[in-house]
């Protein structure tokens, strides 16, 4: 999972995908170097990797 923003830069405003873990914490935008604050309540949006099967369930009778 990673967190979609919209650079605040107004003269930027480019899109920026930082982890989920980067809640609340400060950023860089990579376009225009600004660094802000990532909101809590940022909207996620689930990444490009395809959903893996979950080992470890073995069939059983
Ligand atoms: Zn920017």
């Amino acid at each position: 999972m990673a967190l979609t923003l919209i650079c605040p830069n107004l003269v930027c405003g480019q899109t920026i995908v930082a982890p989920e873990s980067s809640r609340g914490k400060v950023v860089r935008c990579a376009h225009c170097q600004k660094a802000f604050m990532v909101p809590i309540n940022a909207k996620s949006v689930t990444s490009e990797q395809p959903e893996a099967p979950k080992p470890g369930k073995k069939p059983r009778k």
